[in-house]
């Protein structure tokens, strides 16, 4: 498996933390592995509680594909889910789940609501965590040090 979607979805972290928003990038591969999406936070930007990198992400993809539905694509994100992404991710039938940084604050997934566990959940992907976790955790940790100085 090539982490390179990862490295990717870390540049839209990057940029994220540049235009001041919380640094998590994500990045989704179509069934032969092609990136149709990349996205970073922008929910200051947008004035949007809910444009997380991930949204904005499948966001792209689905219109770019003509469907709500992306059957056989993995979505690669620098920070687990939140609830709000992990429902998501399930309506869109993502295949497979990787992200760097667990977030146990904020996280759906590994995390108390374990919204792919639920038995309300209708689909949930394959998912491999610690995808490059150091770089995801150590942007988090620079941006989160710069706001409390
Ligand atoms: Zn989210």
């Amino acid at each position: 498996m090539s982490i390179k979607p990862m490295e990717i979805a870390l540049d839209e972290a990057r940029a994220a933390a540049a235009r001041g928003e919380v640094p998590v990038g994500a990045v989704i591969t179509n069934p032969q592995g092609v990136v149709v999406a990349r996205a970073g936070n922008r929910t200051r930007e947008l004035s949007d509680p809910s444009a997380h990198a991930e949204m904005l992400a499948l966001r792209a993809a689905c219109a770019a594909a003509g469907s709500e539905r992306l059957p056989g694509h993995a979505l690669w994100v620098t920070l687990e889910p939140c609830p709000m992404c992990a429902a998501a991710i399930g309506f869109a039938r993502i295949a497979r789940l990787y992200y760097g940084a667990s977030d146990p604050k904020s996280g759906g997934v590994a995390q108390a609501p374990r919204v792919f566990t639920h038995p309300q959940c209708h689909h949930a992907p394959e998912v491999y965590d610690g995808i490059a976790e150091e770089p995801a955790a150590a942007l988090l940790r620079s941006f989160f040090s710069s706001l409390r100085r």
